[in-house]
């Protein structure tokens, strides 16, 4: 949506600010991967392999019976009913020491190896036991029946997963089952996360005084990071004290791969912030055409990315996602770095700036076959409850003033959204 057209710069009231496509590729750019390390498998959860997974062998490895049953020759069973003698049993685990030869049947459980000599498996649900180690066979069965041929899931060679993918629970069942006990994977990158401002108070003191807040960027910020799998070191509130805040800018960047800071970014703000910013390294100063979140610092402190979010809370949460989560996605070697944007309906009319690209805060619901987006609440950029009921952003594109009801807009999603309780589930 965001088209080579939008990517001119947009004066308003006199001052320029930077397309967030540019904004964000700017940032990106600068983002260098981070080491590859061999972790155990256990611990790469959420890791991104830094090298192409090939099977080293077929899998299965050897043919087996999908099925508890009986391994039989298609002509024995041709003719149903027919008793056949059991040879032997194989259960998962063991190999037959026989074959199945011509009247003969080898009863086999599900995942065992197919015995040589053997077709087919007929389940046990189409038999009948009978006395004198026998059994009654009620159905013929095709050539290839119930069995997992080697190969079937994954060939000898075969690109399983590819350098960039993120590993998740399934992935790393995958790789078990493939023999790697240790992928080649990038490190977690270490962000290191500090908010400023003199207004701001631990969620542990005890009152606040006159003025004072929460500091709630703090939480939010960890949270984000914890689910991409960053550790993360909290440095807890920093006054808007000159010295102080230059000492803790300059352990964050020694000590962490980047620096998450909040507030002190925005336009009439004391500068001292932007100040110490300013004496610290390469730092800019940006005004991107997004809503919330225009005002922003990003660059290095000591070959350290920096990046200043706004100080409210919404501000901060939408320049973290736009700017801050596919950074640590690309240093981490990840090959997707953006959050899926999905097409929906605008449930009511939504109204925007339409020199911003600008970040409505929805909810989406499935309805008569399509999704459907509605502001999840208040818009303002200090209203934090309403990000917390959304399932995602609406991106409303530069040049749009207002999408109309039923018109489509595209919407980044920022979970799944939650439709029924366990109790409606309907039986599959
Ligand atoms: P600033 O960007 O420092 O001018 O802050 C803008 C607004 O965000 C002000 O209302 C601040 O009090 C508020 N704010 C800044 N940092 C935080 C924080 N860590 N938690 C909650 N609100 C904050
Ligand atoms: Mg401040």
């Amino acid at each position: 949506m965001e088209g080579e057209k939008v990517r001119r710069r947009v004066i308003m009231a006199g001052e320029e600010m930077k397309p967030l496509t540019e904004a964000r590729r700017e940032v990106l750019s600068a983002m260098n991967r981070l080491p590859v390390i061999e972790p155990p498998l256990e611990r790469a959860q959420g890791l991104a392999l830094a090298a192409d997974v090939v099977a080293p062998h077929p899998v299965p490895s050897f043919a087996n019976s999908a099925m508890d049953g009986y391994a039989v020759r298609v002509a024995d069973v041709a003719h149903p009913p027919v008793v056949l003698k059991i040879s032997e049993d194989v259960p998962a685990g063991s190999v037959a020491s026989g074959s199945v030869v011509a009247g003969q049947v080898i009863k086999i459980m599900t995942g065992a190896p197919m015995p040589a000599g053997a077709e087919a498996v007929v389940k046990v649900e189409d038999t009948e036991p009978l006395a004198g180690g026998k059994v009654r066979i009620m159905s013929s069965v095709p050539m290839g029946t119930a069995v997992r041929p080697a190969g079937g899931d994954l060939e000898e060679g075969q690109l399983v997963l590819p350098a960039g993918a993120r590993l998740g629970p399934v992935h790393l069942g995958v790789l078990a089952t493939i023999g790697v006990a240790n992928p080649k994977v990038r490190r977690r990158a270490r962000a290191a996360v500090l908010s400023t401002g003199d207004e701001l108070f631990p969620l542990d003191s005890p009152t606040l005084p006159p003025g004072g807040i929460r500091d709630s960027n703090r939480p939010l910020l960890k949270g984000l990071l914890a689910e991409l799998g960053v550790e993360i070191l909290d440095m807890g509130i920093i006054p808007d004290q000159e010295e102080v805040l230059r000492s803790a800018l300059l352990e964050a960047s020694d000590r962490a791969d980047i620096t998450v800071t909040s507030g002190g970014v925005s336009m009439g703000e004391y500068d001292l912030v932007k100040h110490v910013l300013s004496t610290l390294g390469n730092i800019q100063m940006w005004k991107v055409a997004m809503q919330p979140a225009k005002p922003f610092a990003f660059g290095h402190i000591n070959g350290t990315p920096l990046f200043g979010l706004p100080g409210n809370p919404v501000s901060a949460l939408v320049a973290y996602e736009q700017f801050v989560r596919p950074s640590l996605l690309k240093m981490m070697g990840s090959q997707a770095v953006y959050r899926p944007r999905i097409p929906a309906a605008a449930g009511h009319d939504l109204r925007t700036n339409p020199l911003k690209t600008v970040f409505v805060r929805v909810v989406v619901q499935m309805e008569n076959g399509r999704v459907v987006a509605r502001s999840s609440g208040g818009q303002g950029s200090n209203v934090l409850s309403a990000a917390a009921y959304a399932d995602g952003m609406a991106v409303v594109p530069v040049g749009v003033d207002v999408v109309a009801e039923g018109e489509t807009v595209e919407v980044e999603m920022l979970r799944s959204p939650e439709t029924r309780s366990e109790d409606e589930v309907p039986d599959e």
